[in-house]
């Protein structure tokens, strides 16, 4: 099969893979219907992580073309949308919703879903099957739940965003504008998003976001306290995971307020008095995206929600090279791969 590779960081190339094979009775063959390229795939392209021949990906939808023998819950046939963690959905930290930390957890991404085919784990616990076969333009956003969508509404949910609250969200990536439409969906009455780019904002509008701030930093928690009658916001979303962001999403926070963080923290330190004094709550992490994809789905198959909006290219899996440039290159906020 065809899949993408990245030999070394900046170095991305689609090339065969060995076609993947059923290793345990609970694993699944998925054949990929579509993919993606991650934020979180920039880290190694940029050298921050390490790449050396990694195949990628981890967001994935597509159809189940082979099952192992304690396979239950999907069938072959079936059209799926999975995770980037594979969970068994049955130990106490899934039962209790934290599936990205299941005790059986394996992360998809050294699986590597930028592929024609996918091994996938756990897949009774893992997989949830659509009602049936999506109609075309459904596929973006199915894809989307898998990985952005997931995450964006975690976040929400881990801030508390409910009616009658204010919700900034801190990050105009895919996690973050999809954080806007969870925050929408939830009932907040005023979400403001963080942007300083004009597509992005535009998105951000479209899918609820009532005010946008473009200034960053201080004037940025500035400008936050000014709209929210100097209190700072109920809840805050962090989508990016460096230290001014978390530290901007801390100081919109009301003392008694919620921040959900999902942006992958690279070298983020909290000053431990500033914390104390914030008196806010901190919530965050991988998100247990299986949690919510039940939900998500019956959402995008209703046609209640379009959050593959957020994809704003398109291009064949044979192009993945330029995929992950347009990525860095911030000339796209979010590449959807066809196979
Ligand atoms: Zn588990």
């Amino acid at each position: 099969m065809r899949g993408v590779v990245m030999v070394a960081p900046g170095d991305v190339r689609v090339e065969d893979r060995p076609d993947p094979v059923i290793q345990e009775p609970t694993d699944a063959i998925i054949e990929v219907a579509a993919a993606c390229v991650c934020g979180s795939d920039l880290w190694p392209y940029r050298g921050v992580d390490d790449a050396d021949h990694t195949p990628m990906g981890h967001e994935y939808v597509g159809t189940v073309v082979e099952i192992g023998g304690a396979v239950e819950n999907v069938k072959v046939g079936d059209f799926v949308v999975g995770s980037f963690f594979a969970s068994d959905n049955t130990c106490d930290i899934c039962r209790a919703g934290y599936q990205s930390r299941c005790v059986h957890a394996e992360p998809m991404g050294a699986i590597g879903t930028q592929a024609q085919f996918a091994r996938i784990p756990l897949a009774d616990g893992t997989l949830v099957a659509t009602p049936g076969r999506p109609a075309a333009d459904l596929i973006p956003s199915l894809l989307a739940a898998s990985d952005v969508l997931g995450t964006g509404w975690f976040a929400a949910v881990a801030a508390e965003v409910g009616p009658g609250k204010t919700v900034v969200v801190v990050g105009d990536g895919a996690v973050g504008l999809s954080g806007v439409l969870a925050a929408k969906e939830l009932g907040a009455e005023r979400i403001i998003a963080m942007s300083r780019h004009e597509d992005r904002q535009a998105l951000a509008r479209e899918f609820g976001a009532t005010d946008i701030v473009a200034e960053r930093g201080h004037d940025g928690v500035a400008v936050v306290r000014e709209l929210t009658g100097g209190l700072g916001a109920h809840c805050v979303i962090e989508a990016v995971g460096t230290q001014e962001s978390m530290m901007q999403a801390v100081r919109s926070t009301r003392p008694g307020g919620h921040v959900g963080y999902v942006g992958v923290s690279h070298d983020v330190e909290l000053p431990g008095l500033e914390l104390f004094f914030s008196a806010v709550h901190l919530h965050g992490g991988p998100a247990p995206v299986r949690r919510f994809l039940p939900h998500l789905i019956e959402l995008i198959w209703n046609r209640t929600i379009d959050p593959g909006k957020v994809f704003d290219l398109t291009l064949p899996l044979e192009r993945a090279a330029e995929a992950y440039r347009a990525m860095d290159e911030r000339t796209a906020t979010k590449v959807l791969l066809t196979l």
